[in-house]
């Protein structure tokens, strides 16, 4: 299993007031699923998302990434095991404004300590593999909206991720771009590449292998999308495969 969550909750306390922003999430993800979390605004998607990358820790509960428990590590070693499994893909891009596509998708490498030659030819490999191999010396202001994306999720991956996690990556794109990306997706999980992505259109959602639902912290559906294609009336096949969890 590559992602292991049992009973997580996270608390934000900010001054007098206390918000349970997770209120007792369990999920399993396995080897090359391609997963969307899908929910309105405010339900916790993010704060899901920053749990599984280890980009922050739980108030409670259990989590396994490819393994590892992540659980009472310092900043160092949760940076060590997100640096070692995780590909992150923001809304916004991130990148460097004054670096090249080229030096952005090498940083990752930069940090990793991998010499420059080497670090030069897989930016420039994940840079072709992405279809930007014409723009690798354009900064993220020379390029488009998709094709900034695009540079994103070529760095998400240089380090060969065990899992690429995905926030809002369409939601600062025109519904054509976004859609490119979301075809980038398929064709990486296609590949064999473990992929969660988040988001709140499930238009968008509905094209990964498997959609769970979030409502104010909680999983309240959980489909796979052979589940989704059959559930039409009489299909008993559709009602066994999916798992609904309705909580109060
Ligand atoms: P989503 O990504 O689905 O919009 P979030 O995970 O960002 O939802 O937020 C879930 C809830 O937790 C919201 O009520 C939000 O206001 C609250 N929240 C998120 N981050 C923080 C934080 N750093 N401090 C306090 N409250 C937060
Ligand atoms: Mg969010």
């Amino acid at each position: 299993m590559m992602i292991e969550m049992r009973a997580i909750r996270k608390v934000y306390s900010t001054g007098r007031v206390e918000v349970e922003a997770l209120k007792g999430i369990d999920l399993d993800i396995e080897r090359n699923d391609y997963v969307a979390i899908v929910g309105p605004s405010g339900s916790g998607k993010s704060t899901l998302m920053n749990l599984l990358g280890c980009l922050d820790t739980p108030t409670s509960g259990v989590y396994r990434l490819s393994g590892e428990t992540v659980f009472g590590l310092d900043r160092n070693r949760l940076a060590e095991i997100r640096n070692r499994h995780v590909g992150f893909v923001f809304q916004n891009f991130n990148l460097l404004p004054y670096a090249s596509a080229l030096e952005n998708v090498e940083l990752p490498l930069l940090f990793g300590g991998v010499p420059t030659k080497q670090r030069r030819e897989r930016a420039k490999a994940m840079l072709e593999k992405v279809d930007l191999a014409d723009r690798m010396d354009h900064r993220p202001t020379e390029l488009s909206g998709g094709q900034m994306q695009r540079v994103a999720i070529a760095r998400a991956l240089v380090n060969e991720p065990a899992i690429v996690l995905a926030d809002e990556p369409t939601g600062n794109l025109d519904s054509a771009s976004g859609h490119g990306i979301v075809g980038l997706f398929r064709e990486l999980h296609d590949a064999g590449q473990t992929i969660v992505m988040i988001t709140h259109d499930m238009a968008l959602a509905s094209l990964a292998s498997r959609v769970v639902q979030i409502r104010d912290g909680q999983i309240v559906q959980d489909e796979r999308a052979a589940a989704r294609e059959l559930s039409r009336p009489g299909s008993s096949r559709a009602a066994r495969r999916s798992t609904t969890r309705d909580r109060p």
